[in-house]
């Protein structure tokens, strides 16, 4: 039987991709297909092309729902990094800032994740303050 809804999704960038396999695995494919319309000669020249493809909130708007949006997907990956053919992985990663912040600077979202440290001193660059 021909699904009920057709849904068509614009551009083919991270967000298109993500929205068309969400709605696939919440809804169903017996219920819905999804159809992405990108431009082939455009795909490599997308912002998600180039991205580093990390997790860390920063610069998004609106600061009160960000938080939020960001365990979400932040618990999303955890379930995903279980799954080697999602590609998502936990790998370790280093922040370092020239001048010290002070706590109340340091990123809201280290309560978020599993494993946030500051760095002992003896590791930080030359240089850099705090890591
Ligand atoms: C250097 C760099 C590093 C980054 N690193 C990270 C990171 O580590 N982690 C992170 O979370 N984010 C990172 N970002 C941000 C992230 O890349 C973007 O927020 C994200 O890729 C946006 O995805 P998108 O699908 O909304 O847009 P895009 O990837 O730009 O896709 C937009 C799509 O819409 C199409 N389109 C646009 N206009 C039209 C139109 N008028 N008609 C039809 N189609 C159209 C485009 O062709 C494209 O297919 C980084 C960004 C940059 C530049």
């Amino acid at each position: 039987m021909a699904p009920k809804l057709r849904v068509v999704i614009v551009g083919c960038g991270i967000s298109a991709l993500t929205t068309g396999v969400y709605l696939l695995e919440t809804v169903g494919a017996e219920e819905l297909s999804v159809r992405v319309y990108g431009d082939p000669a455009q795909a490599l020249e997308t912002t998600s092309c180039g991205c580093a493809g990390l997790w860390m909130p920063f610069h998004i708007e609106p600061k009160d729902k960000v938080r939020e949006w960001a365990r979400l997907t932040y618990a999303r990956f955890c379930q995903d990094s279980k799954r080697p053919e999602t590609g998502v992985r936990f790998v370790q990663a280093f922040k370092f800032m020239e001048t010290y912040p002070g706590e109340a600077d340091l990123p809201d979202w280290r309560e978020d994740v599993l494993d946030f440290r500051i760095v002992s001193s003896g590791r930080v660059p030359k240089r850099m303050h705090l890591g």
